[in-house]
């Protein structure tokens, strides 16, 4: 059986439908995994990699002494399973196969996923023959000339994508961990730092840094309006920027009639059609209609895989002499670009354009593949870009015709330009760029002109802009940043942890410091070069220059470089960072005394409290940091000029909280509601008082808050008291979600706010009114049977168990009886005292005291009182009657008989019901007592 692995599920789908030519295809699944057959063939899809370097055990421990975070960087590496079904499919089939192909993309990474999967395939049959398959474009023409020519793995090129991936993990690993712990974070805060990632980010403070910098300087320009049969003419004074405003005055004020036509000058500029497409120019031009580089990665991929257009991460951007370019036009004839095509291939250029770069890997990113824009979706626009990007560089250059007017006012001399789109050319079929006419009328050399406007503009220079992100992506290209695959993935990383944000990009505050603070103590880390240097090592490996272990070896030496700089700056590292992010926690204004507020953490919790504290208790309550650490956004209230809160969980949007002030207020409006003395006057009076919140009104002494807001003492008192009745409220409604929490588990549409709203529209808001409420009622708000029924059990239980508390049953006590099924107070008082002291295994002189009280409590008479001599005495008196064990002596307390005086006295049938003892049992021991 021949084995044919590729990259992804979805290309191990095409492939299989590609070679099977009119056999069918069967597909099932394996273990969750796609499994396609035909004949003899079978085909599998990894998921990208399906291992992943680990270190080896025992570094799991952030904080551990004997293994620092320098320890990582001789730390032993492994390989484990990310996709442990996938691997134990494929080593299944590879034992019984007699052929394997590697069938994965044709790159570095491509080269070491398929190299794992030769790992993987080797494992488990020593012998079976593996070769591989490489193909830029998953089409017929490709697949097929592909398996028929297939190749040994590519080990040289494995090993270069396998020294990366170490060196990248030892890097991130020990970096990281030491800033973080510099730096005290942890958890969803840690600090990272990367190989790749950090001088990218350095580039961003960077340029942030310089429009910070930028001192912006005032110049000067001059232009004039006028006109010729009835069509305007916008003319600037040749001079440009002036610098002086005395000069640019003077020039001003010197423009005077007559103008004067004094040159007309025409022209000709040829517009290149584009060059090919790599991925960087890709990424560029998808950015232009509107897509991340992360998005324009995303959909080329899936492009790719389905054979629309060819592999997406190349660096070459000539044509190379085996791609078929007419093949591809005439696929494209069957789309709804036919028209283009055919305006192609009659206009066609002699050769195709060409960019700078040639590599042999990969042909420039062009279509392979019909689509129809139905089958497409949202996915069109992309295939459509690089189809018309191909028409494009088989395109005659565009041209204009340019006019340059040369003018004289009295000595000022002004300059006029136009052009006009002659031979439209490759404009034709791709139309992403402007190419707007600005047509001049047809003037002569010594023709005068009036002047019919001037203008006397003051303007500022423009700092540098900050980088959009396909603009980054080029200069990472440039100064030898991560690859092809990796950039669009380090700016995506940059983003996701909260280092860079907007569009066009620039730092947070933790970007920025953790930056600054590396640039400082050992910018090894921060600049290019570095990175550049282990690029250029991994291309030597590729062609066995150099040893894979060679360059991770060289690349640990470095790293233990950097670590010699930074360790003994561990304390300055972590102060400088946590000095500039503080700021991040702090929001703004207290509204009570002016102090700032800050995000405060403490565990699992945090709210917002005043800096001001002890003076000032004024504090806000926030979510447990489960929900996610908060920290400030951009946004600030206009009202109380408060940063807004969101918090931040990782794998989640973050949860905008909006001004904590703004939230707080609206809240306490809810309180307010249910206080019959609460008018919105009163409330306007209380904010005004700075009194946020309902909290703060029960704590009040009554004297002061009636100075304070100047009513009378007698609503003062009420106040107060309403808020204090409001307030335990809340709590006891609290406390009943808490406890309905523990017996009805979260389920998709029933989360417990909104179980708990449920129980409040039925008027169910105490653990008490769960105890009291039917099973049908509970059951309206999505519960099931069980869950309403143990919920009410338990409610009943524990309400019993307060009760019994209030009462002065000791804890002790409680417990047992509860054990022993007397649950609520009138289980208790029920139960005959011999039988619970029994049963519960108290004594009956604490049961007597227990039941004493209950009785009085609940304003019942006082059940009879048996001492413990009396007790002892009864129960000798009846084990000695013949056939009472221990269990009819249960049954006998049960129904209130413990001595022979009580067994004669009772009434058999009723004895006989309370017992459980048949009336003749109960019959035979009273004649048995002798009384
Ligand atoms: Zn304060
Ligand atoms: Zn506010």
């Amino acid at each position: 059986m021949h084995l044919i692995i590729a990259e992804k599920n979805i290309a191990a789908n095409r492939i299989a439908h590609i070679m099977s030519g009119k056999e069918k295809v069967s597909a099932k699944k394996e273990g969750g995994v796609n499994v396609y057959s035909f004949g003899d063939r079978t085909s599998i899809g990894l998921r990208g990699h399906v291992v992943e370097v680990d270190f080896v055990e025992g570094y799991t421990n952030w904080r551990s002494q004997e293994r620092p975070p320098r320890s990582l960087i001789d730390a032993g590496t492994v390989k484990r399973p990310t996709e442990p079904a996938i691997v134990k499919l494929i080593q299944k089939i590879a034992k019984k196969a007699n052929r394997v192909t590697i069938a994965t993309d044709y790159d570095t990474e491509g080269e070491l996923i398929g190299k794992e999967a030769y790992e993987l395939v080797r494992a488990v049959n020593s012998k079976v023959p593996v070769d591989r398959a490489r193909f830029s474009a998953i089409t017929a023409e490709e697949i097929t000339r592909a398996f028929s020519e297939t190749t040994e793995i590519d080990f040289d090129l494995a090993a270069a994508g396998e020294a990366r991936q170490v060196v990248d993990l030892i890097w991130g690993a020990s970096l990281t961990r030491f800033i973080s712990l510099a730096a005290k974070r942890g958890g969803v805060n840690i600090l990272s730092v990367g190989r790749v990632q950090s001088p990218t980010l350095a580039m961003i403070v960077d340029r942030e840094r310089e429009i910070d910098s930028f001192i912006p300087e005032p110049y000067w320009e001059i232009s004039l309006t006028t006109e010729k049969d009835g069509q305007q003419i916008v003319a600037r004074h040749a001079e440009g920027r002036f610098t002086e405003k005395k000069a640019a005055e003077a020039a001003y004020k010197g423009t005077k009639e007559p103008l004067v036509i004094t040159e007309v000058k025409e022209g000709k500029r040829a517009d290149r059609a584009p060059t090919p497409f790599d991925t960087t120019q890709f990424i560029v031009a998808a950015a232009r209609i509107g897509y991340s580089a992360a998005n324009a990665m995303r959909v080329a991929e899936e492009l790719y895989m389905n054979g629309f257009i060819s592999y997406p991460r190349t660096d070459n951007t000539i044509y190379p002499p085996s791609l078929n370019l007419e093949s591809i036009l005439k696929t494209l004839e069957k789309t709804k670009f036919a028209p283009d095509v055919e305006w192609v291939r009659k206009n066609k250029r002699a050769k195709p354009t060409e960019g700078k770069k040639s590599s042999t890997d990969h042909p420039p990113i062009h279509p392979t593949g019909v689509a129809t824009e139905a089958e497409l979706g949202e996915n069109w626009k992309l295939y459509e870009l690089v189809v018309r990007r191909f028409l494009a560089t088989l395109s005659p250059d565009a041209e204009w015709a340019t006019m340059r007017i040369a003018m004289d006012a009295t000595g000022q001399n002004y300059i006029a330009t136009g052009s006009r789109l002659t031979t439209p050319g490759w404009r034709t079929v791709y139309p992403y760029s402007d190419a707007k006419d600005s047509i001049l009328p047809v003037v002569k050399k010594g023709e005068k002109l009036k002047i019919l406007d001037l203008n006397l503009e003051e303007k500022q220079t423009q700092p540098p802009p900050r980088y959009s992100q396909s603009k980054l992506i080029q200069v990472m290209e440039e100064l030898g940043l991560g690859t092809k695959s990796t950039r669009h993935e380090v700016i995506q990383k940059l983003i996701s942890r909260k280092y860079i944000e907007g569009n066009p990009l620039r730092p947070t505050l933790v970007g920025k410091a953790v930056t600054e603070s590396l640039e400082a103590h050992a910018s090894t880390i921060t600049r290019p070069d570095m990175t550049q240097k282990l690029e250029q090592a991994m291309e030597a490996i590729k062609i066995r220059d150099k040893s894979r272990d060679g360059v991770i070896d060289d690349s640990r030496k470095m790293l233990h470089q950097v670590f010699d700089e930074l360790e003994p700056n561990e304390a300055v590292i972590g102060q400088e960072i946590m000095d500039q992010t503080d700021e991040e926690l702090t929001l703004g204004p207290c509204p009570v005394c002016g102090n700032d507020l800050r995000i405060r953490r403490k565990g699992g919790s945090q709210f917002i409290g005043c800096n001001g504290y002890p003076d000032c208790t004024f504090n806000i309550s926030l979510p447990g940091t489960m929900w996610g650490s908060a920290v400030r956004t951009k946004n600030v209230c206009e009202i109380h000029k408060l940063f807004h809160v969101s918090l931040i969980a990782k794998g989640s949007r973050p949860w905008e909280m909006g001004c904590p002030l703004c939230q707080l207020i609206e809240q306490q409006k809810e309180h307010y509601a249910k206080m019959p003395s609460m008018t919105e006057q009163m409330q306007q009076t209380l904010l005004d008082c700075k009194i946020f919140s309902l909290y703060e009104v029960s704590r009040m002494e009554p004297e002061v808050f009636a100075k304070k807001t100047g009513i009378n003492k007698k609503l003062a008192d009420k106040l107060i008291q309403e808020a204090n009745e409001v307030l335990n409220f809340i709590r006891k409604r609290s406390e009943c979600k808490k406890f309905m929490k523990q017996y009805v588990p979260p389920k998709r549409g029933r989360s417990h706010t909104k179980v708990m709203n449920g129980f409040s529209d039925s008027g169910i808001n105490f653990i008490e009114d769960v105890a009291l409420a039917s099973v049908d009622t509970l059951k309206k708000t999505g519960l099931s049977d069980e869950e309403a029924e143990t919920l009410k059990t338990e409610a009943i239980a524990l309400v019993a168990k307060n009760q019994l508390k209030d009462i002065g049953v000791s804890t002790v006590s409680l417990k047992r009886y509860q054990e022993s099924g007397f649950l609520t107070p009138e289980d208790i008082l029920l139960a005959h005292p011999a039988y619970l002291s029994l049963k519960a295994g108290i004594s009956i002189d604490t049961v007597t005291k227990h039941v004493s009280l209950i009785a009085e409590a609940l304003g019942r008479p006082e059940p009879e009182k048996i001492s413990k001599k009396a007790l002892e005495a009864g129960k000798n008196e009846l084990t000695g009657l013949h056939g009472v064990g221990d269990t009819t002596l249960e049954n006998l307390y049960k129904a209130g008989i413990y001595d022979k005086k009580t067994l004669a006295a009772a009434d058999a049938a009723k004895a006989a019901m309370l017992s459980g003892l048949s009336k003749d049992h109960v019959k035979k021991l009273q004649a048995a007592s002798g009384i």
